[in-house]
């Protein structure tokens, strides 16, 4: 939720010089769901995706942190605009703490429908990643929840985990 969070504050910051990026959809948002029956949790955002080479860059490597790249580009001004929450990189690939394997579709904002991603990976350090049609700007990320981790997948236990650690989040 955090990382799906700064995507919808990273999307909202370089539109400022391009307001072409919200496409159609420029209400940013933050959608959690779960299938008990497939055992799989998804976080989709809007904002603004990944192209398939950030995907690997930035997902292929445990402990690379975008986001420390990100405000790294920026001037004291900006840093202080921005409201970036990840700075550690280790959030994405504690996934496979719960899950054994996770993908994430994604398609940057900007890029063709053409130009989606599917990334996944069972967490060793390999992952496969193809080209897929992805009219929705913005990320899905799918873990499929390890035996055993199944209440990742009850409303209960999800509605505790967000209000406790991302409460202080004010997007939809
Ligand atoms: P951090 O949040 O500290 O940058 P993470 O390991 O949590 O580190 O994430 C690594 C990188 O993967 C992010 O910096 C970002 O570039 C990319 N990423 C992860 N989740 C998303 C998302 N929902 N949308 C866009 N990019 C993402
Ligand atoms: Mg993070």
């Amino acid at each position: 939720v955090s990382n799906a969070s700064d995507a919808c504050d990273k999307l909202r910051f370089e539109a400022l010089n391009n307001a072409a990026l919200y496409e159609d959809t420029p209400t940013l948002q933050v959608h959690v769901s779960f299938d008990p029956a497939a055992k799989t949790l998804t976080v989709r955002d809007n904002g603004i995706g990944m192209s398939a080479e950030e995907a690997v860059a930035h997902l292929g490597t445990i402990a690379k942190s975008g986001t420390r790249e990100f405000l790294a580009r920026l001037d004291s001004d900006q840093k202080k605009d921005a409201n970036l929450i990840g700075q550690f990189g280790v959030g994405f690939y504690s996934g496979f703490i719960v899950a054994d394997r996770i993908t994430v579709e994604s398609r940057r904002a900007g890029l063709a429908a053409e130009a989606g991603v599917r990334w996944t990976s069972d967490g060793s350090g390999q992952f496969d990643v193809e080209t897929i049609d992805r009219p929705a700007r913005g990320t899905d990320v799918i873990l499929h929840l390890r035996e055993g981790e199944e209440e990742f997948a009850k409303t209960w236990k999800l509605k505790s985990i967000i209000s406790k650690y991302s409460d202080h989040i004010s997007l939809p």
